[in-house]
């Protein structure tokens, strides 16, 4: 508060006192970005639409039809060129405005999660749809940071005649890691300056150098046999279940054998029909994390081999395909830096009672101590210290070693979330998620103007991005020219939900909020039901 105090007082002391003064170069950096920050103001009902509508939708990975149109049709009335079908995927594009140089690529996440449908602004478990997805990580609000930091800017940029190119993109499937290492691939971020990527968090930060988490490889096993009448004539069949519950054993007792860096967990996708038919075909999915890439690749090798000796075992085939793939991520230190004054400059939203009892109501409730809303921003960035153990993925990961990028997590959810869960979704139509994604959309927009300003960052960041985090690795995609980004994914579950949401879509033409359409009080805790 005190920082933004600070720096508005010291604009309009400028203006107001030397109104007729050339500006120099700081200054009118300045003075741009406050007109940014007004913009943004401006637009915080359409940025909560974007926020309750995308929430609305609840679209899982590579499905998110509703919304890709949704964002994809303001962009265009908003003079956006919008190509779809990016990579193959139909619910990719990529939105340019503007020309010339630099060339400023925003991007941020659209999908959700299985079975984490949830009333918004209620503090315990109350799906709008029981069993159906939901925006369980809080993606329903990146493109709305995005598009309205991009509205701000193009005003900005068309009113002061400034060159350069806005690039918005959307991480379809994120929770897959199935759609960013393909733009890549096919040239998506081709003369692209910098990416500056929006992530749903509970506080205001950004980080530079080696992210925390891993980089997966995301693989799906399919094992073929022969069915036979399980009583009748067992001994006629090779089960392919049988050799899937083998390659777990195996892989579970190889596990004791690994770095602790690794993190390997699988579902059964396919298990057979029904017991008395020997399953002749049946499946599983895993993810193979590790922290760098010949560690995935080594990692991948032991789980094909687990996965040859389950075949040999049960007298089955076994082949294998890759669904998703995702580097380790390495964000841009200038960038980070540059970011970091802004994220000081524009400091937390004010929250409400409201906002604070919702959040210690919901933290009770998932048993970690209420200590609400934070009043305190994270700590500038600093590289990672420590061994890297590993943990969460994100293909942006990929993006990170093609051009110089960072993500700015902005504080749109409550902290302590165990994350990809039902409760994750309590915060993500409420004010908490409006207030935050105005809040990130204001620093998104002003470190845009810092990189469209300022060409000494720009080249500065490519030398950090060519002589410090290039020194050692070279980036090497896991995927091949061949491999082709998994569309069918979540198209069952999506299937049989997808009438049922329909009736619960967000519609801003009969009220102003998710909350008011659902009849929801807020926030609502119990007690108060
Ligand atoms: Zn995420």
């Amino acid at each position: 508060m005190r920082n933004r105090a600070l720096f508005f007082s010291f604009f309009f002391v400028c203006i107001l006192t030397f109104p007729r003064l050339s500006i120099a170069q700081p200054t009118k950096l300045n003075r741009l970005k406050m007109e940014a920050v007004q913009h943004v103001e401006t637009m915080q009902t359409f940025t909560q639409q974007m926020v309750d509508m995308l929430f609305s939708f609840g679209e899982l990975g590579f499905q998110e039809h509703e919304t890709s149109k949704y964002i994809t049709d303001i962009l265009k009335e908003n003079g956006f060129e919008v190509e779809t079908g990016q990579s193959g995927i139909p619910t990719a594009w990529v939105a340019r405005w503007g020309s010339g140089a630099p060339v400023i690529a925003f991007g941020s996440d659209i999908d959700g999660i299985p079975k984490a449908s949830q009333k918004p602004g209620v503090a315990y478990h109350d799906p709008v749809i029981e069993g159906a997805p939901g925006h369980g990580e809080g993606h329903n609000s990146g493109q709305a940071v995005n598009v309205t930091a991009a509205l701000a800017l193009q005003k900005i940029m068309v009113q002061k005649n400034i060159s350069g190119t806005l690039v918005l993109w959307p991480g379809v499937a994120e929770e897959q890691l199935g759609s960013k290492a393909y733009f890549v691939r096919d040239g998506v971020f081709n003369n692209v300056d910098a990416v500056l990527f929006t992530h749903v968090s509970s506080n205001l930060s950004v980080s530079y150098g080696e992210g925390r988490g891993s980089g997966l490889v995301s693989v799906e096993y399919t094992f073929l046999g022969d069915s036979a009448h399980s009583a009748g004539a067992p001994w006629r069949g090779r089960s392919a279940l049988d050799a899937v519950e083998l390659m777990n054993i195996g892989m579970n007792f190889r596990r004791e054998h690994l770095r602790l860096s690794q993190r390997t967990h699988y579902v059964i996708t396919n298990g057979g029909d029904q017991p008395n038919v020997v399953p002749s075909v049946a499946q599983v999915w895993y993810y193979f994390r590790e922290v760098d890439y010949e560690h995935i690749k080594r990692l991948f090798d032991i789980g094909n081999d687990v996965a040859r000796g389950a075949a040999l075992m049960t007298n089955t085939e076994v082949e294998w395909r890759i669904l998703g793939t995702a580097w380790p991520r390495h964000f841009n230190k200038p960038i980070a830096e540059a970011m970091y004054d802004n994220i000081k400059e524009i400091g937390l939203p004010d929250w409400s009672e409201a906002d604070q009892t919702l959040a210690k109501a919901w933290q009770k409730e998932v048993g970690r101590a209420p200590d609400g809303l934070p009043d305190e921003l994270s700590d500038p960035p600093k590289p990672r210290i420590g061994p890297q153990l590993g943990g969460g993925s994100d293909d942006i990961g990929d993006v990170s070693w093609t051009v110089p990028t960072v993500t700015l997590r902005y504080p749109a959810n409550i902290q302590g979330l165990p994350g990809h869960h039902w409760s994750s979704a309590v915060a993500m139509a409420t004010p908490i998620a409006h207030k935050g994604s105005t809040t990130g959309a204001k620093v998104l927009a002003m470190t845009a103007l810092d990189l469209l300003m300022r060409p000494e960052l720009i080249e500065a960041t490519k030398t950090y991005f060519t002589e410090e985090q290039g020194k050692e690795t070279t980036y090497t995609p896991i995927i091949s020219a061949e491999d082709k980004p998994a569309t069918f994914l979540n198209e069952k579950i999506m299937s049989e939900f997808r009438d049922k949401m329909k009736a619960y879509y967000f519609d801003p033409a009969r009220y102003k909020t998710y909350l008011e359409q659902l009849g929801i009080e807020y926030p609502t805790v119990r007690g108060h039901q």
